[in-house]
């Protein structure tokens, strides 16, 4: 076993370096205003070649999930969760949930995109927009 490695093309490394300044950026085209991930060198809209680099606001809604029990790699001992996140500009992210995990399916749940240390880097992970922990001390209902 080992473990998982990113895989790092030369539009992936302005996305980490984004990424380790807590602000994950990705390529905007700049003809149609589309997300382009994984980064790349063409839009997948339009065809134009042109873009810039740009913030995302790292909110997003959960469109798929998954816990594992069994380890595929040393640095993910079970269980571990991966979710799919749809972002607020379009693209469709695979990540972690950490923080508190939903009652029931995850499906459609709002997230918000937060960073932590594994291993060598940053690596961005999303939270649930509505913490049970915070709606507990607000004295809502969990
Ligand atoms: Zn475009």
């Amino acid at each position: 076993m080992a473990n998982a490695q990113r895989i790092m093309t030369l539009y992936d490394v302005p996305m980490w370096e984004s990424i380790e300044r807590r602000k994950m950026a990705l390529p905007r085209c700049s003809a149609c205003g589309t997300f382009r991930y994984p980064p790349g060198p063409i839009c997948a809209e339009c065809n134009a070649l042109d873009y810039e680099w740009a913030e995302v606001s790292g909110n997003g809604t959960i469109l798929s999930w998954v816990v594992f029990h069994r380890q595929y790699f040393d640095d993910h001992p079970q269980p571990y969760n991966a979710i799919a996140v749809r972002l607020a500009e379009g693209p469709i992210v695979v990540s972690n949930l950490v923080g508190d995990e939903p009652d029931g399916s995850w499906i459609g749940e709002r997230v918000t995109i937060t960073y932590r240390r594994h291993l060598d880097r940053l690596q961005h992970a999303f939270t649930l927009q509505n913490q049970k922990s915070t709606q507990l001390n607000r004295g809502e209902d969990a």
